[in-house]
C-alpha cells in the first residue's frame, strides 16, 4: 500500500560545490544575514533567535531535532523584505571538500528558512484575520448602509409622496384660488360696472328730478304767466269797453255840438238880427269851436293810438296764447316724459335693486372665498413647513449617508490595502516555496483530475478525492481502488473545478523565470484522455480555455514590453517537434506530412534532425526549423501550424497525437543595453504521450511498436530521473531521443515542473494509480539546483529582435 511518506524526499546530501561563476552581478543570493526580530528586545531577542538556531545545530548534532524544533516555535522573530531576499539568495560558501560545514551551514539556512517560513505563517495568519475582521465590518457596515439606504429609500419616497401629494393640493388650491380670483375679479368687476351702472342712473335720476322740479316750476311759472297774461287781457278788454264807451259819448257829443251849431245858426239868424248884437257872442262861440276841433282832433288821435295800442295787445294776446299752448304742450310733454322717468326710474330701482342684491350675494361670496383662500394659504404655509422639515431630515439622512458611505469607502480601502498585503504576503509566500523547492533541487510536481466527461463510465462515483481540512488542502489526493485508500501528496493538486486561469497563476512565476534566463522544462504526464494536450494547448478558440502554452507566451510577451522600460530588448525563437517512434518530426517544416515520417524513418528523407548539446547546455535540432516571433499573433498561428501537421498524422484507431510527445520550445535572448546584462532562457512546454501500458492498450502490429516506443521513452525518462535522483554518476539520457533532448533540462541546471494528469473515471484507476506512484516517485527527487543562463558583455552576439 501506497503511504503519503512515499514521496517525502530522502534527507538532502550535503551540496558538493556551490559555484557563483554564474551568478550575474544582480544576483542577490550571495548574502544572508539573519532575520530581525522586532521590539525593544531586538538585540535580545535576536541573540535568542542566533541562539536558537545554533542550539539546533548542537542539537542536531546531537541527533535531538525535534526538541530544536519546539525551541524554533517558541521564538517569535520577524523578517523584513530585504531579509527574506537575502535569505532566498543566500549561497553556500565553504571549502570543496568540507562536507560538514557544508551541512552546518545548510542547516542553518534551512533554520532560517524555517523561521521565516513560520513567520510568514503567522503573518499570514493575521494577515488572514484582519482581513476577515475588515470583512465582518464591511458587512456590517454595507448591511447597515444598504439598512439605511433602503429606511432612506422609503422614507424619501413616503416624502416624496407628501410632497407630491402637496403639490397636488397646492396645484389644486392655487387652481382654485387662481378661479376664485378670476371668479372675484369678475364679480368685482361685474359689481364696479353695476356700481358705475347704479351711479349713472342715480345721476340720471336725480338729473330727471331736478328736470321735473325745474318742469313743475316752469309749470308754475307759465301757469302764473297765464294768469297775470289772463288778468292783463282782462284789463285791457275792460280799457277797450271804457274806451269804447268813451268813444260813444264823444260821438254823442259831437251830436250835441252839431245841434248846437244848428240852433246857433238859427239864434244866428235870429241873431243876425241881432248880428250887431250877436257878433260878438259869434266870435266867441267860433272861438269856442275851434277849440271844440282842436279837442276833437285831439281826441281822434287819442283814438287811433288806442286802437294801434290794442292792435299791439291783440298781438300780444296771441303771442301768449300761443306761447301759453307751446307751454302747455311743453308740460304736456314733460309731464309725459315725467311719467316716462317714473317708470324708467321704477325700473332701475328694481334693477338697482336687483344689482344690490346680486353684489351683496357676491360680496358674500367673495368674503367666503376669500377665508376659503385664507384657509387655504393657511394649509400652503403649514406644507410648506412641513416640506422644509423633511427637507432638513432629508439633507441629516444623506449627511449620515454620506458619513457611511465614507465609513464603507474607508473600509473598502482598508481592505483593499489588505488584500493587496495579502497578496504581496501570497507572493512573497509562493517565492519562497518556489526558493525552498529550488534549493532541495526537487523536480516539482502538480497533479490536476479533469472533471468526468459524458464519455466516461455512468453511475458510478469518482475514483478519486480531496483532502477537505487540514494543512494538505490543495495539496493532498486520494485515489479510491475497491474500497481502499491511496493518499498522495503534491506541491500542488487541481480538482476537477480548476480552471486553466487558476493553473496557470501557479506556474506563472516558473514561466516568468524563464525571462530572467532559466531554462524551464514543463511537461504532462498521464493517460491518453486524462487532459494532458488540454492542459498544456487548451482549446486555444476560447478564451477561457487556452492551455499554458498560449498563456505563458502572452505572458512572456506582455512582461518582455514591459521590461523594455528597464531597458531589455527580447529576442524570442520558437520551435515545435513532435518524436513519434522515436523518430524527430518538425512540425513547423513547410512539408510537414505523415509521409515525412516514413521517410525520416526509412532516412529517406534528407533531414537528420539530430539532437546536440553545446557546453553551455543549449540543445540544438539540426535542420529543425526555428521561427523568430515578436508578438503573440505569430506564436498562435504557429501553433495553428503545429495543430495541423499533427493532425494529419492521424489514423482511424486512435489520434496519433496521443502516441507522440510534443515539445514546444521558446529560446528567449535578452540583453539590457544601460547594465550591459544578457540572459538566455528556454522555455520548454512538453505535451508527452499517452503513459498507458501495453497490456491496457491492447496493441498488435504497428500500434504494439508504437507502444512500446512510447513505452521506452516514458520508462527512459523515469529511469534518466531515478538515476539523477540516487545521484549516479551516469544517467541513461541518450536512451532515448525524448531524453536526449531534454538532458539540459533534467541534468540539474533547470527548473522542471511536471504536471501529472488523472481521469476521475473509475475504470481509469489502476493507470492513475500508476500514474500517482510513479509522481509520486519524481516529486521526490533531487536532480540539482537551477542556474541562471547569463552572458558577459564580451560574449554577446546576435540579439536583435525585440
Ligand atoms: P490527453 O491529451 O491526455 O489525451 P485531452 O487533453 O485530449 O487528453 O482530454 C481528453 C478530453 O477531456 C478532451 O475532450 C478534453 O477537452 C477534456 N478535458 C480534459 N481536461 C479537462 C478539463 N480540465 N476540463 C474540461 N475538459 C477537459
Ligand atoms: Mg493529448
Amino acid at each position: 500500500m501506497a503511504s503519503r511518506n512515499q514521496n517525502k524526499p530522502p534527507p538532502r546530501t550535503p551540496l558538493t560545490k556551490i559555484s557563483n561563476q554564474d551568478d550575474g552581478p544582480n544576483d542577490k543570493r550571495r548574502k544572508v544575514t539573519t532575520g530581525r526580530i522586532m521590539g525593544s528586545t531586538a538585540a535580545s531577542r535576536r541573540r535568542q533567535a542566533t541562539a536558537v538556531v545554533s542550539n539546533r545545530q548542537d542539537a542536531a548534532v546531537g541527533g535531538n531535532a525535534e526538541s530544536v524544533n519546539e525551541e524554533l516555535e517558541s521564538v517569535k522573530v520577524e523578517f523584513t523584505k530585504e531579509e527574506v531576499d537575502v535569505l532566498i539568495n543566500e549561497k553556500i560558501r565553504a571549502k570543496k571538500f568540507d562536507l560538514k560545514g557544508k551541512m552546518e551551514q545548510m542547516n542553518e539556512l534551512i533554520n532560517k528558512l524555517k523561521l521565516c517560513i513560520k513567520w510568514f505563517q503567522s503573518n499570514e495568519e493575521e494577515h488572514i484575520q484582519e482581513l476577515e475582521k475588515l470583512k465582518s465590518l464591511l458587512e456590517s457596515a454595507e448591511s447597515r448602509c444598504t439598512e439605511t439606504e433602503t429606511a432612506m429609500k422609503n422614507k424619501e419616497e413616503e416624502l416624496n409622496k407628501v410632497i407630491a401629494e402637496l403639490k397636488q393640493n397646492i396645484a389644486l388650491l392655487q387652481n382654485k384660488l387662481a378661479e376664485q380670483e378670476s371668479l372675484k375679479l369678475d364679480a368685482i368687476n361685474a359689481h364696479k360696472r353695476e356700481k358705475e351702472a347704479m351711479e349713472e342712473l342715480e345721476k340720471v335720476h336725480a338729473s330727471l328730478i331736478e328736470e321735473h322740479q325745474r318742469a313743475k316750476h316752469e309749470i308754475m311759472d307759465v301757469n302764473q304767466k297765464f294768469a297775470s297774461v289772463n288778468a292783463d287781457h282782462k284789463r285791457l278788454q275792460e280799457y277797450n269797453k271804457s274806451l269804447q264807451h268813451y268813444n260813444r259819448q264823444l260821438q254823442a257829443d259831437v251830436a250835441t255840438a252839431n245841434d248846437s251849431v244848428k240852433r246857433i245858426e238859427k239864434e244866428k239868424s235870429a241873431i243876425v238880427e241881432n248880428l250887431s248884437t250877436l257878433r260878438g257872442h259869434h266870435n266867441l262861440l267860433q272861438e269856442q269851436l275851434t277849440s271844440s276841433k282842436a279837442l276833437q282832433d285831439e281826441a281822434i288821435k287819442k283814438k287811433e293810438s288806442l286802437g294801434s295800442e290794442i292792435v299791439i295787445l291783440r298781438g300780444e294776446l296771441q303771442q301768449v296764447r300761443e306761447d301759453r299752448d307751446r307751454q302747455l304742450s311743453h308740460v304736456e310733454e314733460l309731464n309725459a316724459t315725467v311719467a316716462k322717468y317714473k317708470d324708467t326710474t321704477g325700473k332701475s330701482f328694481a334693477m338697482l335693486d336687483d344689482l344690490t342684491s346680486k353684489s351683496n350675494a357676491l360680496e358674500e361670496r367673495c368674503s367666503s372665498q376669500t377665508e376659503q383662500i385664507q384657509i387655504l394659504q393657511h394649509q400652503l404655509a403649514a406644507a410648506n413647513e412641513k416640506l422644509k422639515i423633511t427637507d432638513l431630515s432629508t439633507s441629516e439622512i444623506r449627511a449620515e449617508f454620506e458619513k457611511k458611505n465614507r465609513v464603507v469607502s474607508e473600509l473598502q480601502e482598508r481592505l483593499r490595502e489588505a488584500e493587496l498585503q495579502i497578496a504581496d504576503g501570497e507572493n512573497l509566500r509562493k517565492k519562497l516555496h518556489n526558493t525552498i523547492l529550488e534549493l532541495k533541487g526537487n523536480i516539482r510536481v502538480f497533479c490536476r483530475v479533469r472533471p468526468l466527461l459524458p464519455d466516461d463510465s455512468h453511475g458510478t462515483d469518482p475514483a478519486v478525492a480531496f483532502p477537505t481540512s487540514g494543512e494538505l488542502v490543495g495539496r493532498g489526493i486520494d485515489l479510491i481502488q475497491s474500497g481502499q485508500k491511496y493518499p498522495f501528496t503534491f506541491d500542488k493538486v487541481f480538482s476537477y473545478d480548476a480552471s486553466q486561469q487558476d493553473v496557470f497563476v501557479e506556474i506563472s512565476q516558473l514561466v516568468q523565470s524563464a525571462l530572467d534566463g532559466y531554462k524551464v522544462c514543463v511537461f504532462a504526464y498521464g493517460q491518453t484522455g486524462s487532459g494532458k494536450t488540454f492542459t498544456m494547448m487548451g482549446r486555444p478558440e476560447a478564451p477561457e480555455q487556452k492551455g499554458l502554452i498560449p498563456r505563458s507566451l502572452e505572458q512572456i510577451f506582455q512582461t518582455s514590453q514591459a521590461l523594455k522600460t528597464q531597458g531589455w530588448r527580447f529576442k524570442m525563437q520558437a520551435s515545435m517537434l513532435e518524436i513519434y517512434n522515436e523518430t524527430i518530426r518538425d512540425l513547423l517544416s513547410p512539408r510537414s506530412t505523415s509521409s515525412d515520417i516514413i521517410r525520416t524513418e526509412n532516412g529517406g528523407s534528407g533531414k537528420q534532425y539530430a539532437i546536440r548539446h553545446d557546453a553551455n547546455g543549449n540543445t540544438y535540432v539540426s535542420d529543425l526549423t526555428i521561427v523568430d516571433v515578436c508578438s503573440i499573433n505569430e506564436v498562435s498561428s504557429l501553433l495553428q501550424q503545429a495543430a495541423q501537421s499533427r493532425s494529419v498524422g492521424k489514423t482511424d484507431m486512435n489520434e496519433q497525437s496521443s502516441r507522440s510527445h510534443f515539445v514546444f520550445t521558446l529560446r528567449i535572448y535578452g540583453t539590457n543595453e544601460s547594465t550591459e546584462q544578457q540572459v538566455q532562457g528556454v522555455l520548454n512546454l512538453i505535451d508527452l504521450a499517452g503513459s498507458e501500458r501495453l497490456a491496457r492498450s491492447g496493441a498488435t502490429g504497428d500500434r504494439l511498436k508504437e507502444t512500446q516506443a512510447i513505452n521506452k521513452s516514458l520508462s527512459c525518462l523515469s529511469d534518466v530521473i531515478f538515476a539523477l535522483a540516487k545521484k549516479e554518476d551516469h544517467a541513461p539520457f541518450r536512451n532515448s531521443k525524448l531524453t536526449y533532448l531534454l538532458q539540459p533540462c533534467l541534468g540539474g541546471n533547470s527548473k522542471t515542473l511536471m504536471f501529472v494528469n488523472i481521469s476521475p473515471d473509475p475504470s481509469s484507476t489502476n493507470e492513475s494509480l500508476c500514474s500517482l506512484r510513479f509522481a509520486a516517485r519524481v516529486n521526490s527527487c533531487e536532480i540539482g539546483i537551477p542556474r541562471r543562463q547569463t552572458i558577459r558583455p564580451l560574449e554577446s552576439s546576435r540579439l536583435s529582435c525585440g
